[in-house]
């Protein structure tokens, strides 16, 4: 198996950093407090198909679910969960990634078999990567704690809280 470490190929396809959470809340590099405990946590996770799979070792600064055009266009889906960590944390284990510059100075990552949603970098935030929550083996661990960019919400997530719900498929006609 290869094991590349994110720094390592900086310079290549795998050079990336989150853009969309607000830098006031991660430029003090301070952790945020998860299930009860604060500090460094080990988590694995990986694309749908299972051409990429990536490890992290090391705090997490901050977890949102995103409402921003950008990151709903990218994902295909109403909101998107994003968890930081510091770059060095990050390790790609087969790194089937390709990656789309969706913004200047934005890179946003995602598996070239399947096209799961998986990293984003910024110029304007050096040294940290958002990782898709969902893209976790154990979601829950990376549990986000806000909502940013809530002026673009849509009328699907307004609308969530009072719509049928189904356990599976809605009924058969
Ligand atoms: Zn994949
Ligand atoms: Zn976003």
């Amino acid at each position: 198996m290869i094991r590349v470490r994110v720094r390592a190929v900086r310079s290549g396809f795998l050079a990336m950093r989150l853009a969309c959470l607000p830098v006031k809340r991660y430029t003090n590099k301070q952790s945020v407090c998860f299930m009860g405990g604060c500090g460094d946590m080990q988590a694995q996770g990986g694309c749908q198909c299972g051409a990429v799979r990536f490890s992290v070792d090391g705090p997490v600064h901050f977890s949102a679910v995103c409402h921003c055009p950008s990151c709903r266009k990218s994902a295909g889906a109403p909101l998107v969960g994003w968890a930081m960590f510091d770059t060095a944390a990050l390790t790609v284990d087969r790194p089937a990634v390709s990656v789309h510059a969706s913004s200047p100075g934005v890179r946003r990552s995602f598996c070239g078999t399947c096209g799961t949603t998986l990293f984003f970098e910024a110029d304007y935030m050096p040294g940290l990567v958002d990782i898709t929550t969902e893209s976790f083996d154990n979601p829950d661990d990376v549990r986000p704690t806000d909502q940013i960019w809530t002026r673009h919400e849509t009328a699907c997530v307004r609308a969530l809280a009072g719509m049928p719900r189904h356990e599976s498929l809605p009924p058969q006609a």
